[in-house]
């Protein structure tokens, strides 16, 4: 047991230290207080605290636990909201402790029993990963109970039943050992959990946001980020995310955010349902968050520990969708711990490791062939917000994460000024993973790689013209631009567009996505048909099938298709030339 030497807001110096580690959780004060030792010198260690250091004194003591910080990996996790150190907050805020520090809670519920159904016998050989059973988590995840990895052995008994987190189902002979299985493991949050194989992404990721679903699509198992200043839609585009996107598992970790927009998740998802499955969306998603009692160095933690989850359910056979918001506040943590510890500061004051611990974050995404038997796919999703200060994208925390991530989505101020949402820019986003969905996509929608192509080169010559609109205004333009104009605007205004508070467009599959671009690209081509022989885009624009097709978003799901076959046939008629424009 050691004693504090030196306090400085959340970095303290213990002294006496001898016999510790790096990385190891330490106990402070009298409050026992988590932290985790960063540095060592002598017998000196540098600690983070993980908890207000207010009120600590120096020479109160400071004990090492001899582990360092792992995530409880077990059922109980789904539907839960964690602070970044895993203590569920709604056991905190039961129990009167909400906002109170040092307070012991165990992670995973240790009363509560699960019903168990094994799935291998007595005198089965089991490792590491395989597959022993199954507990129903909730009505969306199967909980698959694996061996732990590492471990490996003949199952002597296991039986259906109901069981504590900490009770048996299971014993294995290993080594001429007898050791008991329980639904519960622990791992350590700062190391990656191992896989057989990591396989190239080729599943497109369903958001249901068209602008990333159709333009820039984002794989299963990719790494993304999504870079804008304040107020460009950055928490509204991570919260649409793990509400919608089309995984088994999505967790949210708000990291440094403002407290009331962690509210609004949490009970929007208490009254929202998955639209494949109709269930509650709790009922797929972990919340971990900082609170107002975290100092800002427990946010590195809780990226840590959410990572530690997904890749959990990603071993069994899940694909998992992590948001983080933001990464920007983790990484201003980072660099106000080095400076307390005096490092030689790197860009902008950021420490040197900057892009390296962003990394460990990211590169933890992907699709994997998991461990053990029987055989089956994981992936994790990273989406990252990054918050750049005055939304200049040249700072280090937007640099380095772009040089790790495979997809963009770059928010636009200008766009958020004209209430265009989502602020994702389309001159100035992209994805990677374009070449890697083109299957998936040729499955639901041949055309999708042209159609795609083509929007976009409407709206990059749309960007092209725009400049000579300013000097000579849009009437001086040839016809043939000016009904690129028009159409242009169709894709962005009611295409592009998607408001995340419209009952119908709050989400869109990718087959809606691709009917609504195909009648806009049908539309031009009529259009310009018409246009040759001579009818004035004045008079096209004025079509009320422009006001229709603006409408699109308002036609509820199930009417869709017919409701557009309709439209279709209706463009036939009323952009045919001897009769005008209807
Ligand atoms: P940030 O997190 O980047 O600071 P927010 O996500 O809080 O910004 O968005 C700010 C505001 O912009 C929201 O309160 C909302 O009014 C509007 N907004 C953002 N995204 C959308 C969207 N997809 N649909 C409709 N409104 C949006
Ligand atoms: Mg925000």
């Amino acid at each position: 047991m050691g004693r504090i030497w030196r306090i400085s807001g959340p970095l303290i110096i213990a002294e006496e230290m001898k016999g510790a580690q790096v990385y190891e959780i330490v106990e402070i004060g009298e409050e026992g207080l988590i932290g985790e030792i960063i540095g060592l010198e002598g017998d000196r260690a540098m600690i983070q605290a993980h908890e207000d250091t207010v009120g600590l004194e120096v020479g109160q003591g400071v004990s090492g636990m001899g582990r360092i910080l792992t995530a409880e990996l077990g059922p109980g996790i789904v539907g839960s909201i964690y602070d970044g150190l895993q203590k569920p907050l709604t056991v905190l805020m039961e129990s009167g402790s909400f906002l109170k520090r040092g307070v012991k809670v165990s992670r995973l519920p240790r009363d509560r029993k699960w019903h168990f159904t094994p799935q291998v016998a007595a005198g089965d050989r089991v490792n590491g990963g395989d597959i022993i059973g199954t507990v129903p988590e909730t009505e969306l995840i199967e909980h698959r109970v694996m061996v732990p990895l590492g471990m490996g052995g003949v199952v002597k008994e296991i039986g259906e039943g109901d069981y504590t987190v900490e009770e048996p189902v299971a014993w294995v002979e290993v080594d001429g050992e007898v050791q008991g299985l329980t639904l519960m493991q622990e791992w350590p949050v700062r190391k990656p959990r191992p896989y057989k194989r990591r396989l190239a992404p080729s599943q497109l990721l369903i958001t249901g946001m068209r602008i990333m679903d159709y333009m820039f699509p984002l794989a299963l198992g990719g790494k993304a980020a999504i870079p804008g200043g304040f107020g460009t839609g950055k928490t509204v585009a991570l919260q649409q995310l793990a509400r919608w996107a089309q995984t088994h598992l999505n967790i949210y970790v708000g990291c440094g955010e403002r407290g009331n927009e962690m509210a609004d998740v949490l009970y929007s998802f208490r009254q929202l349902k998955d639209p494949s499955t109709g269930r509650l969306l709790q009922e797929k998603e972990v919340f971990l968050a900082n609170t107002s009692n975290m100092p800002v160095v427990a946010r590195e933690a809780s990226i840590f520990v959410g990572i530690t989850i997904a890749e959990y359910f990603r071993d069994m056979g899940y694909d998992i969708l992590l948001v983080a918001d933001s990464t920007s506040r983790w990484a201003e943590a980072m660099r106000e711990v080095g400076g307390r510890l005096e490092e030689m500061p790197g860009e902008e004051g950021f420490p040197a490791y900057l892009g390296s611990r962003l990394s460990s974050f990211y590169e933890r995404a992907g699709l994997v062939e998991c461990e053990g038997s029987p055989q089956r796919r994981g992936s994790v999703t990273i989406v990252g917000a990054v918050s750049p200060p005055g939304a200049d994208f040249s700072e280090p925390v937007t640099q380095n994460t772009l040089r790790i991530v495979d997809a963009l989505y770059s928010l636009d101020v200008s766009l958020a000024n004209r209430r265009h949402f989502p602020t994702i820019s389309w001159l100035s986003s992209y994805s990677l993973y374009v070449d890697a969905v083109r299957d998936w996509w040729s499955n639901v929608a041949p055309e999708w790689e042209q159609t795609r192509a083509t929007a976009l080169k409407i709206l990059q010559e749309e960007a092209g013209l725009e400049e000579i609109v300013r000097l000579v205004g849009p009437e001086a333009l040839p016809e043939k631009d000016k009904l690129l104009l028009l159409v242009a605007r169709m894709i962005r205004e009611d295409f592009l567009m998607q408001s995340a508070y419209h009952e119908i467009d709050t989400y869109c599959l990718p087959q809606r996505a691709h009917s609504m671009l195909a009648t806009i690209l049908k539309f031009y081509e009529l259009a310009g048909k018409l246009s040759e022989e001579g009818i004035s885009v004045a008079e096209i624009r004025s079509s009320p099938l422009v006001y229709k097709i603006s409408r699109m978003k308002d036609i509820p799901h199930d009417e869709f298709d017919d409701r557009i076959k309709q439209l279709w046939d209706e463009m036939e008629v009323g952009l045919v030339s001897h009769k005008g424009v209807a």
